[in-house]
């Protein structure tokens, strides 16, 4: 079952709320200028009933419907939301209520997806922290999701079989002022986001993960980096090599092969329209050279 509350609202410590404004810098991060925002939060929430009576658009910035939600100051989230005012909805009053009620993130639609132990692993990994560091695309737990399913699944599968807890009891969690420091809590698997790029590498190195398990690629990281870049090189090459102007192109997001292949093909060769029908050939030219670096 579809659970997306659970990546938005974990519990009664924390919220997310990195897709407010839906029309934010995309680069922006929660943790950026951190004093300016909590004093914002605050000055939302008490002024609510003011900006009620004055409402204007919002800017990428900011939004004036987002506050905390507890005069604890833990969870923050929108002040506008049909839960909030018996089911009226007054997202409106910004001016991008369409966006504010569609925002969803990648993050959230994986940890849909995934089972309640594998969910549960995940949200221990932000134990303790704060909505600030929560909503961060720094912390542990959101660079692990940008993986995807199956990666988070295999990772799952690797830490209960080398006995990781995740039950909910876990300590192992990262503090919000220790987010640096303890991303080994990820049982190791830090390598990922800190020598890898999930853009470049999720395809390829589930792949290996499949075949040979993650502690293989964690040991032969630099062979693998080598054999990336050479791949993606080749690649370039064999397929730059068949488009002239009278090829057909299609987006690589068209081509029918996952999301985390069209991810290498565009940022790796950074081709972003193939010749249609290169999804076979593509395939096979990795199959070889993953053969001859998982011998
Ligand atoms: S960014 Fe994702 S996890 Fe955070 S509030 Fe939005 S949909 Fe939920
Ligand atoms: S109106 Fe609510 S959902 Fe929309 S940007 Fe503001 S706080 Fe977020």
């Amino acid at each position: 079952m579809l659970n997306l509350a659970t990546l938005c609202f974990p519990d009664q410590e924390k919220s997310c709320f990195y897709c407010c404004p839906p029309i934010r810098d995309p680069e922006a991060d929660p943790l950026d200028a951190i004093v300016e925002k909590r004093r914002l939060l605050r000055s939302n929430r008490q002024d609510l009933q003011k900006n009620l009576d004055n409402p204007h658009e919002i800017s990428g910035e900011e939004c004036w419907g987002l506050g905390f939600l507890d005069d604890q100051e833990k969870q923050t989230g929108c002040l506008l939301h049909p839960l909030r005012h018996q089911g009226s909805d007054l997202r409106h009053l910004t001016g991008y209520q369409f966006k504010c009620a569609n925002a969803l993130c990648r993050e959230a639609l994986v940890f849909a997806e995934l089972s309640e132990v594998e969910q549960k692993f995940c949200l221990n990994l932000c134990r303790g922290m704060d909505s600030f560091n929560y909503s961060s695309r720094r912390n542990p737990l959101m660079r692990l999701l940008a993986w995807d399913k199956e990666m988070v699944q295999v990772i799952v599968c690797e830490s209960l079989e080398n006995g990781l807890k995740v039950s909910p009891d876990n300590k192992t969690g990262v503090h919000s002022n220790k987010l640096q420091k303890s991303s080994d809590s990820t049982g190791g698997y830090d390598f990922l986001w800190q020598k890898l790029d999930f853009r470049l590498d999720g395809f390829l190195a589930l792949m290996i993960a499949k075949q040979k398990g993650l502690n293989f690629l964690r040991h032969n990281l630099d062979d693998y980096i080598r054999l990336r870049d050479d791949l993606i090189s080749g690649l370039r090459e064999q397929l730059t090599l068949q488009i002239t102007s009278a090829t057909p192109l299609i987006p690589a997001h068209k081509l029918k092969i996952p999301l985390s292949l069209s991810r290498l093909l565009k940022f790796g060769t950074d081709l972003w329209e193939l010749p249609s029908g290169c999804e076979e050939q593509v395939l096979q030219y990795i199959e070889n050279k993953l053969t001859t670096f998982s011998l």
